[in-house]
């Protein structure tokens, strides 16, 4: 039933490879986790990116006439698309990267769906206009409105294609922008439904199609639209790519939210709940095969119950299903990225290098297909190991023991990322504790990953995993130029006039300082008193002091 029109029909000229960028002319879309062809999308050039941010701040202009209310029919008209059409979704990201149609579900639809609510619900109260404080100036009024910034580019990573998409561009557009988002290389092909499903949704309510605009590329075609024009970049990616992408945006001082990658922590404290933090500790890591920015990447467990948990978490991975998620049913798919597998194996030889064991797992699976690792449970970890420190983005526990709250969060705390991170302990407020000082954009007691399920929470990292934030009121705030107002209050039209300058104007300042702002009485009558001194002079204007 799935229909994935091209988003740019291209002859299906020589046959390419698609992690090469070097003046290709399309990208061939692939299955990870059965490496069947899905078809072509076409690399854009810089021109073509720039065209196409110009279709969208044309029919953005429209856009920003339409009220909250009108924005809200459309979210709730695509709300309620997206329930419909949720398998074809999901079946589509599986296609492109490899996941489970669980994961997918779990991943990609639940969270959109649960930001289209919250924006519903929420959007129009976290953008209505503020009064602020006028201070002195009683007679006038302040407040801010928070405008449209005007079409803003949205850069995607691979993990989840619908998600990666959907979740910047809808406070985006509910803000009134138009939204020029350029999709990974490596999760191309489902874009073009993805685009229009949101296209139809918008025509269906009066609007033009193209207030929303995929671009398809390497990371030429980010870098094109980065310095393309647009009014803010919201950027997900490496922190290496980040980084390019801030000195690509300092030519033209774009702004830019990044949203890199994680090294989150987990810590299971020797009072946890075992079977809960067992079940949360599988899902961090095993959830669209460790794939996810808020992966769990490393678990330290306390010495009391580090054999236990280490016994029923191997236990548990050795009894996860893998293979091509459409074909049978399975718990754990493919990587997206077949580079992803020699950085797993690199990091997990240098870790067994220099004393790790692994427990299950620990090698590709063959017998699954050519993109597969298996479930791996790696323990005996300690911090000279790379895979303490680097990214791994796949199904590998890292286990560490730990003795102390002190031991457990200065490991934690030791890493470049700051993105996620959970703390497992039956004592509420030992774990409120441990939580406040690790260094992460979201720590969450007894639990993992569910911030980002609370859509009125802000998500983002510190360090080398970003900064600015999605999500909640800071996230629609995000997509929004801040607008300072200042009206009158009172129909007077008092200011101060200083011209000409008189040799009295200094001194009725100054006295007017202390009579402001001096601390006590006596500062504030000496004020006075200068005033009044001051203003006894006869005028001598001209004259200099
Ligand atoms: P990546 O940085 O390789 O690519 C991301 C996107 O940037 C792609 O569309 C790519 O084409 C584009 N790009 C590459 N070079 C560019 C340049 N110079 N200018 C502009 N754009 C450029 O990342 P990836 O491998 O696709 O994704 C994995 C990374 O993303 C991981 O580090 C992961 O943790 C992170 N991630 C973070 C979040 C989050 O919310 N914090 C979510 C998902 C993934
Ligand atoms: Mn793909």
């Amino acid at each position: 039933m799935l229909q994935t029109p091209p988003l740019q029909t291209s002859p299906p000229t020589t046959p390419s490879s698609r992690n090469a960028s070097d003046a290709r002319s399309t990208i061939e879309c692939r299955d990870p986790a059965t490496g069947a062809a899905l078809g072509r999308v076409s690399v854009h050039s810089p021109e073509e990116v720039r065209e196409r941010i110009g279709r969208a701040r044309l029919a953005q202009r429209q856009w920003a006439e339409t009220s909250f209310r009108e924005r809200r029919q459309v979210l709730r008209a695509l709300l309620s698309r997206i329930v419909d059409e949720q398998e074809a979704i999901c079946r589509a990201a599986v296609r492109d990267s490899g996941k489970t149609m669980v994961d997918a579900s779990l991943g990609e639809v639940v969270p959109v769906c649960e930001k289209l609510r919250y924006t519903i619900r929420r959007g129009a109260r976290d953008l209505r206009p503020e009064r602020r404080a006028s201070g002195l100036l009683a007679h006038k009024k302040g407040w801010i409105e928070y405008q449209p910034l005007g079409v803003v580019g949205v850069i995607c990573p691979w993990n989840f294609p619908f998600h990666n998409l959907m979740c910047p561009l809808i406070p985006a557009l509910f803000a009134g922008n138009g939204v020029v988002a350029k999709v990974s290389e490596w999760s191309s092909w489902s874009s073009a439904y993805y685009l229009e499903l949101i296209r139809s949704v918008l025509r269906q309510h009066g609007q033009q199609g193209d207030l929303v605009q995929v671009v398809t590329g390497f990371g030429d075609t980010g870098a094109a639209l980065v310095d393309g024009g647009v009014d803010k970049v919201f950027f997900t990616g490496s922190p290496g790519n980040g980084r390019k992408v801030v000195s690509e945006s300092a030519q033209t001082l774009t702004p830019v939210v990044l949203e890199l990658g994680g090294k989150d922590p987990m810590i299971v404290c020797d009072d946890a709940n075992l079977d809960h933090a067992v079940r949360q500790a599988m899902l961090g890591v095993y959830t669209a095969c460790g794939q996810m920015c808020v992966g769990v990447e490393r678990v330290y467990v306390f010495d009391d119950i580090y054999d236990a948990f280490v016994t029923r978490v191997t236990e548990a991975a050795r009894n996860l299903r893998q293979g091509p998620p459409l074909e049978a049913l399975v718990d754990v798919g493919s990587m997206t990225m077949p580079k992803q597998l020699d950085i797993i194996e690199d990091l997990l030889r240098d870790a067994t290098e220099k004393g790790a064991r692994v427990l299950t797992g620990g090698k590709r699976n063959q017998r699954a297909g050519d993109q597969f690792f298996e479930p791996t449970i790696l323990v005996d970890v300690d911090h000279r190991m790379r895979i303490t420190q680097e990214e791994q983005f796949g199904p590998v526990m890292v286990i560490i023991k730990v003795r102390s709250d002190e031991e457990a969060i200065s490991l934690a705390n030791d890493s470049r990322y700051g993105l996620g991170s959970s703390v497992f302990t039956q004592n509420r407020a030992r774990g409120e504790r441990m939580a406040r000082r690790i260094r992460s954009g979201m720590t969450v007691v007894n639990d993992y990953g569910i911030a980002y399920m609370m859509q009125a929470l802000p998500f983002g990292g510190v360090g080398v995993s970003g900064y600015g934030r999605i999500n909640g009121r800071e996230g629609l705030r995000a997509c929004c130029h801040v607008k300072t107002m200042v009206s009158d209050r009172l129909p007077i039209s008092a200011g101060v006039s200083v011209y000409p300058i008189k040799k009295q104007t200094y001194p009725i300042s100054a006295a007017a300082v202390r009579v402001l702002f001096g601390s006590g009485l006596k500062q504030r009558v000496r004020g006075i008193n200068q005033l009044v001194q001051t203003w006894a002079k006869p005028d001598d204007r001209g004259s200099t002091p």
